[in-house]
C-alpha cells in the first residue's frame, strides 16, 4: 500500500549534494514526491510503500553525501497527494533557519582533473568547483544558502553551467558556486603601475619576486620558499622576523622531501578542511633557514583550490604562503585594499573578481601522540558547531578573550564558534570581532539572551560585553573557562579536576593567574593550587623573557640573585638591572602572577635560549625545540599544602638549574629536566587533588599545553597514574577556545541556578 511520508533532515545537508543524492536514491527505490531545501535544512515528500521508504531513509542516513552531517531526522505520515515522478522542488524561505551553513571546502579530485585535463573546457579554469567542493563559508552572506545569497551572484550561470545545474544527474546538480571561464570570475596579474601581465605570476615567483595572492578567505604573500633572498626579502618588508612561514607543497609528496609525514598527518593535510600542519622537518638543511628561523618544524598545506594548484609547476613546487595583513591587522580580503596596503611588500598581485564576504585565516592543526588537534581555528571548519554537552536555557554570546579571538554563539545544543580573529586589541581586528557577531546572528537566526564575558577589566571584549543593553551578562574567570572549554569539546557533565597552564589571566584576586588546578564543576569551582605568585615588573617583561628571569633570581636568591643574572642575563644592561631591583623592591608598576608561560619565559632567558620574544610562546617553542626528550630526572620543587589554595614553590628548580649552568651542563639536558619536572609537579598536585575530592577525571587546558613535550609526558604519566585525562581536539587549547568554555560555564550557572563568588552576575 503507497502512504506518503514527511521527511525532515537538519544538519549540514545543503551545498553538499544532498538534493541529488536523495534524487538517484528516489528513483532507484521508484519512490515519488519531492525534496526541498527550507531553512530548517531538507524535507522530503516520499510517496511508496511503508517499507520502501523505510530502507530509503535508511540508506540516506547510513549513506548521506561526503560532506554532509546530519545532525536530526523526523518522520511524519501525510496524506497521499498522488504525485507521479520525483522531483525537487525550490527553496522557500521560512521562520527558521536551523540549517548549519557548511565550511569551505578543499577542490576535489573530480575537479582537480578537470582543471588538469587540456580537454576539459575548465582546462586550467583557477575556479571550478562542484558539489563536493569549492567556497561556501567565505561567500555567504546569507542565507538558505542559494547563489543569489552568495558573492556569486555577481556571475549569472552560462546556458552550460545552468544545464549542470539544473540535472540531477550531473555532479554540478545545484552546485551553488558553479561557474566556468565562459561565465565565472577570472584573475588578473598586475602590478602597483598598473600593468597588466599574462598568466598567473609563474616566471615572477621563479625570479624570487613576491606575489599578493587573493585567495578564498583573504590574500596571501607568496614566494619560491627555496629562494632564501626571495624570503628573508619577505620578512624584512613585512617586518616579521622570527615567526615561522607557512608554506604550501604541489602535493604530499613533495610534502614528504622536506617533513616527515605520518598517516594521520597525511590524512590531516588531505582532509576536506586542508588546515595547516606543523610538521617535523627533515634537515634543517633543505629549506633556507629564513622560512622557520630557531624551530625544527614547519607549517605545511597543500593547495585548496584550483587557483593554488595551478600556481605549481615543475620549477616551483614549495611555496611560502603567508597571510597578508600588515602587523597583526586582519586578512586582506579586498582588491583595491590589497593594492594600498601591500605597496612595499608585493611585487605583483594576483586578483580576482569573486568577493570574498566572510573573511578567514587559514587554520592550524598538528598530529600530537595521535590525535589531531585544531590550534587555530578558521577555514575549513568554522562555521562548523561544536555539541555543548547540555543544551543551553537560553541563546548565549561568550565573548572570548583580545588575545586569538573567537567568540561562541549557541543554538540549541550548538555552540557556533567564530573564525579566529586574533588579537581584537588592533583596531581591525576589533572591528571584524564588532561585524562578525551580527553576521553569526543572521546565519543561525539567533538574538543572544546572555553575553558572558572575561573577568579582565581591560579586554576589549569585556567593555564591549558589559556596554550591551537590555541582556543578562554572566563574567567567567579566564582559567575557568579554558578548564570548561575542555570539559565542553569531551562532553563531561560530572566534576572533575582541572589543570590550567596558560599565559596570562586575569584572577579572582586581580592577580594574574595560569597555572591553575581547579575541581568541581563548570559552574563551581575551587581553585584547589598554583604556581606561587612572583611579580611580573611590567607588561614590557611579556616581550623580554630575561627580564622575568631577573625577577625569579632576585626574588628568589636576593643579593645572590643578582650575581647570578650578571652571569647569565648579559642582555639587562647594569641600569636596567638597577631599574629592575627597585621596581621589585617597591612593587612600582610591577603585578603578581602564577602564570606557567612566565615560568617557562623566564627558565628559557636564563638558559640563554630566547631573551626577548617577538611572537607568543617563542621563548617557550624555542625551548621546547632543544630540550632533550630523554631526561627523566627531575629538580626539587616545593608544594605546600597547608591550607588551600595548596602552592607550588620553584626555588629547588632554579637552585638546581643554577648548578647544572655552573657545571656546564648542557643547555638540552636542562631543558628537558625542566619539562620533566613540570610534569611531575603537576602529577603531584593532582594527586593530592584527588585524595581530598575523591575525583579521578581530569581535564587540560591553557595555551601551555601546545607544547608537545610537556603534554605527552604529562599524559603518559597521567595514564600510568591511573587518571582519566581529557584534553583539546575540535577547539583550540589556547585562547582561541576560551568563548566555548565561558558559554558552558554561564549555561550551567542559569541551568542549576546558581550564584557562587566567582561568578560576576550583571543585570540590566
Ligand atoms: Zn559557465
Ligand atoms: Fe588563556
Amino acid at each position: 500500500m503507497t502512504v506518503a511520508r514527511e521527511i525532515r533532515i537538519e544538519g549540514v545537508v545543503q551545498g553538499v549534494g544532498f538534493r541529488p543524492t536523495v534524487f538517484r536514491l528516489a528513483n532507484k527505490y521508484g519512490i515519488k514526491g519531492w525534496i526541498l531545501n527550507s531553512s530548517e535544512g531538507v524535507t522530503i515528500w516520499a510517496e511508496a510503500p511503508q517499507e520502501i521508504i523505510d530502507v530509503f531513509l535508511q540508506e540516506i542516513l547510513d549513506h548521506p553525501p561526503k560532506l554532509a552531517m546530519i545532525v536530526k531526522h523526523s518522520i511524519k505520515p501525510r496524506d497521499l497527494q498522488g504525485f507521479d515522478h520525483f522531483f525537487i522542488k525550490h527553496s522557500e524561505k521560512s521562520d527558521h533557519r536551523d540549517v548549519i551553513i557548511s565550511p569551505d571546502v578543499s577542490t576535489c579530485e573530480d575537479c582537480y582533473q578537470e582543471v588538469m585535463d587540456p580537454h576539459d573546457h575548465r582546462y586550467h579554469y583557477p575556479f571550478t568547483n562542484c558539489t563536493n567542493c569549492g567556497p561556501r563559508f567565505t561567500i555567504i552572506m546569507d542565507v538558505p544558502y542559494d547563489r543569489e545569497k552568495t558573492t556569486m551572484r555577481d556571475f549569472p550561470m552560462c546556458p552550460e553551467c545552468a544545464h549542470e545545474f539544473e540535472d540531477p544527474m550531473f555532479r554540478r546538480f545545484h552546485a551553488q558556486p558553479n561557474c566556468c571561464p565562459e561565465c565565472g570570475p577570472h584573475t588578473t596579474l598586475c602590478d602597483l603601475e598598473g600593468n597588466v601581465y599574462q598568466g598567473l605570476g609563474h616566471q615572477f615567483l621563479k625570479e624570487g619576486k613576491i606575489l599578493a595572492v587573493k585567495g578564498l578567505g583573504g590574500f596571501h604573500l607568496v614566494c619560491d620558499a627555496t629562494n632564501g633572498e626571495s624570503v628573508a626579502a619577505l620578512r624584512r618588508r613585512k617586518v616579521r622576523e622570527f615567526k615561522p612561514f607557512a608554506v604550501m607543497c604541489k602535493d604530499l609528496d613533495v610534502a614528504k622531501r622536506y617533513c616527515r609525514i605520518s598517516p594521520q598527518e597525511a590524512e590531516l593535510l588531505e582532509s576536506p578542511a586542508h588546515p595547516i600542519v606543523i610538521l617535523e622537518l627533515l634537515s634543517l638543511d633543505d629549506l633556507p633557514p629564513e622560512t622557520a628561523p630557531g624551530i625544527d618544524t614547519l607549517g605545511v598545506m597543500l593547495p585548496y583550490t584550483p587557483l593554488h594548484h595551478l600556481l605549481f609547476n615543475e620549477d616551483l613546487e614549495i611555496l611560502v604562503m603567508t597571510s597578508a595583513n600588515i602587523s597583526d591587522d586582519p586578512l586582506i580580503i579586498d582588491n583595491d585594499e590589497a593594492l594600498e596596503k601591500l605597496k612595499g611588500i608585493a611585487d605583483y598581485f594576483l586578483l580576482h573578481n569573486r568577493k570574498i564576504f566572510n573573511r578567514c585565516d587559514d587554520s592550524v592543526a598538528a598530529v600530537v601522540g595521535g590525535d589531531a588537534q585544531i590550534i587555530r581555528r578558521a577555514r575549513g571548519y568554522v562555521p562548523l558547531p561544536v555539541d555543548l554537552p547540555v543544551e543551553p536555557p537560553a541563546v548565549m554570546l561568550g565573548c572570548g578573550g583580545d588575545l586569538k579571538n573567537t567568540f561562541c554563539m549557541t543554538k540549541e545544543r550548538g555552540a557556533y564558534l567564530s573564525q579566529h580573529l586574533g588579537d581584537i586589541n588592533h583596531y581591525g581586528n576589533y572591528q571584524q570581532f564588532l561585524y562578525t557577531i551580527p553576521r553569526f546572528e543572521t546565519m543561525l537566526d539567533v538574538k543572544p539572551e546572555i553575553v558572558v564575558y572575561d573577568l579582565h577589566p581591560d579586554y576589549l571584549a569585556t567593555r564591549w560585553a558589559k556596554g550591551q543593553k537590555g541582556l543578562r551578562k554572566i563574567g567567567v574567570q579566564h582559567h575557568h573557562a579554558h578548564m570548561a572549554s575542555c570539559l565542553a569539546e569531551n562532553q563531561v557533565t560530572e566534576p572533575a579536576l582541572g589543570v590550567v597552564c596558560d599565559g596570562t589571566g586575569y584572577g579572582l584576586d586581580g592577580t594574574i593567574w595560569g597555572f591553575e588546578f581547579f575541581a568541581g564543576t563548570p559552574e563551581n569551582l575551587e581553585r584547589m593550587a598554583h604556581l606561587s605568585y612572583m611579580p611580573l615588573p611590567g607588561e614590557i617583561t611579556i616581550k623580554r623573557p630575561a627580564r622575568m628571569s631577573f625577577a625569579y633570581l632576585y626574588e628568589l636568591f636576593g643579593d645572590a640573585g643578582l650575581k647570578y643574572a650578571q652571569r647569565y642575563l648579559p642582555e639587562l644592561s647594569r641600569e636596567e638591572q638597577q631599574v629592575l631591583v627597585r621596581q621589585l623592591e617597591n612593587r612600582f608598576n610591577t603585578v603578581l602572577t602564577s602564570s606557567c608561560g612566565r615560568l617557562f619565559d623566564a627558565v628559557s632567558a636564563l638558559l640563554g635560549i630566547c631573551t626577548k620574544v617577538q611572537y607568543e610562546g617563542q621563548a617557550a617553542i624555542e625551548m621546547e625545540t632543544l630540550a632533550d626528550v630523554n631526561i627523566a630526572n627531575t629538580y626539587g620543587f616545593e608544594f605546600c599544602t597547608g591550607t588551600r589554595p595548596y602552592t607550588l614553590g620553584v626555588r629547588g628548580i632554579f637552585e638546581g638549574i643554577l648548578a647544572d649552568l655552573n657545571n656546564d651542563t648542557p643547555v638540552s639536558e636542562v631543558a628537558g629536566r625542566f619539562h620533566s619536572t613540570i610534569a611531575e609537579m603537576i602529577i603531584m598536585v593532582l594527586k593530592k587533588m584527588r585524595e581530598d575530592t575523591g575525583l579521578n577525571l581530569v581535564a587540560l587546558s591553557g595555551g601551555v599545553f601546545q607544547n608537545e613535550l610537556l603534554f605527552l609526558l604529562l599524559r603518559r604519566r597521567l595514564a600510568e597514574d591511573g587518571f582519566a585525562v581529557f584534553y583539546h581536539k575540535k577547539v583550540p587549547t589556547n585562547d582561541g577556545g576560551v568563548s566555548l568554555g565561558q558559554v558552558y560555564i554561564a549555561s550551567e550557572v542559569i541551568r542549576k541556578d546558581v550564584s557562587c563568588h566567582s561568578i560576576q552576575d550583571l543585570e540590566d
